[in-house]
């Protein structure tokens, strides 16, 4: 009879059916039969997840699995789980007074690593190891310090909407000393800014590769889309002056912006900048030539330059859902004081009309992400909060939503705020799927994001690196933001 049945289960094993009776896995967290969203395959239903000491143990199918009741189990039924979410633009410095906020936005939220793009090394480098320290309790942070800048900067501290993100660089050797210094503080990647000469960019490229270190940027005034991807830079935030190189007179436009640049060396960056993409951005969307523009994303394809839109920040300036009392809502979780500044400026924002061009700036920018993307560029969700009132983790779930407008399917869009950045950053091995061994950074969701993506906006649960945050916790931490003002 013992012969039997031990017969008997060897033969339901290699036909995989033995169903383990009342399986138990001490010190973990087992969700229990939930549909897993792999951002690469779809939709897996009834999956059972065995989380331990921070990672993820065991995926199995929930029928070969019977959980001893001695386990802490989390009921996954009707329910979605999705690896945590990803914001690849943040800036922690643009609004210091934010920051100390913005872990537990983030988490409330959703987002469980951030990708910091731009402030002072020792400010953004001070969160960086605050998050290292608390892993369970704050997003991972990655890092790229201050935005290497040429001269005149262009953050560089003259008014509120240009804090001190930036250095200026004077030279060559200015960059070297700047790069090495901060490799040895332990940044994840750098970021090239527009006022770069490009002797000063090639050289930013050269020591970046020399150390490992993904570069990303603005593409310098001074150069084109094109001569910049060429020189290896790895990603592209808000597709800042691509719209220069897609030009029927781009040569012409470079020509010019050239001239400007060598004759304002003396005057402020930001205006200097501003000054540029208002006379030439208007001039180059006139221009825009769609044969020019697939030899330039084509090229972008080829390099593998990724790009990282900020869609929402864009479609923000006119469509304008800060203006919403459902947007407005979240900033009870900001400082007093920024809570009603923002308040104030979004009604005077509101007297003023969007312009044509700003219309037609908008229309050209979505068209252009989802030409990216059918050209197969690798895009990466950002947002660029707390700037242009975008509440810190809420302005992810907003750029999600504004992708797959943009052409990207759910799925698609779900990829770029979790598989996407992890490769980034050669962490798929630890991050940005649901998979054994892989860091538990995850997602429950309510109702399933595939079907409209604003689903993501429905968290149940967070569980960053092990530790389970229930509706009950989110909330908690919400109402204590908004409550300690
Ligand atoms: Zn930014």
């Amino acid at each position: 009879m013992k012969y039997l049945s031990s017969a008997l289960c060897i033969i339901l094993l290699t036909t995989t059916y033995c169903i383990t009776p009342n399986t138990y896995f001490s010190n973990a967290l087992c969700i229990d039969n939930i549909s897993i969203i792999d951002p690469e395959l779809g939709l897996i239903e009834h999956q059972t997840v065995i989380i331990k000491e921070g990672k993820i143990l065991q995926v199995l199918s929930s029928g070969k699995v019977n959980l001893s009741s001695k386990n802490r189990i989390i009921d996954g039924k009707d329910k979605f789980l999705i690896p945590g979410l990803w914001d690849a633009h943040v800036h922690f410095a643009y609004i210091e007074e934010i920051a100390p906020r913005m872990f537990d936005l983030f988490l409330a939220y959703g987002i469980t690593s951030v990708r910091d793009t731009g402030g002072e090394i020792h400010f953004t480098s001070a969160w960086k190891k605050k998050s290292l320290k608390n892993p369970t309790s704050s997003p991972r942070v990655m890092i790229a310090g201050p935005l290497l800048d040429g001269i005149p900067n262009v953050y560089d501290g003259s008014d509120h909407k240009h804090p001190p993100l930036s250095v200026g660089l004077a030279t060559i050797s200015d960059v070297r000393n700047k790069v090495n210094e901060l490799d040895s503080m332990g940044v994840d990647f750098l970021k090239a800014y527009e006022m770069l000469t490009p002797n000063q960019f090639e050289e930013v490229m050269r020591l970046a590769k020399e150390k490992g270190l993904n570069v990303t940027g603005h593409i310098p005034l001074s150069m084109d889309v094109i001569s910049a991807s060429n020189a290896g830079l790895n990603s592209m935030e808000h597709m800042r002056n691509l719209e220069l190189s897609c030009a029927k007179n781009s040569d012409e436009l470079l020509a010019q912006r050239q001239e400007i640049l060598a004759l304002g060396k003396q005057d402020i960056g930001g205006i200097l900048r501003s000054k540029i993409h208002a006379l030439q951005r208007p001039l180059a969307i006139a221009n825009y030539d769609p044969q020019r523009a697939q030899e330039v994303l084509d090229v972008l394809a080829k390099n593998e330059t990724w790009q990282i839109p900020t869609l929402a920040l864009t479609t923000g300036l006119t469509e304008r859902p800060f203006a919403s009392s459902k947007w407005q809502e979240t900033f009870k979780y900001l400082p007093d004081n920024i809570e009603l500044n923002w308040k104030k400026e979004i009604d005077i924002l509101m007297t003023i009309t969007p312009t044509p061009f700003n219309e037609k700036y908008t229309e050209w920018l979505t068209n252009m992400v989802g030409q990216v993307h059918r050209t197969g560029i690798e895009i990466m969700a950002g947002t660029d909060c707390p700037i242009f009132y975008l509440t810190p983790g809420r302005s992810l779930h907003e750029e999600l939503e504004v992708l797959v407008k943009a052409g990207l399917t759910p799925l698609e869009a779900l990829k770029t705020a979790t598989t996407n950045p992890a490769k980034y950053f050669n962490l798929e091995k630890e991050l940005g799927t649901v998979k054994e061994t892989m860091w538990a950074d995850l997602l429950i969701l309510d109702e399933n994001p595939l079907k409209d993506i604003r689903n993501t906006q429905k968290i149940n649960a967070v569980i960053k690196q092990g530790h389970y945050l229930g509706r009950s916790d989110l909330d908690e931490m919400l109402e204590n933001l908004a409550r300690d003002k």
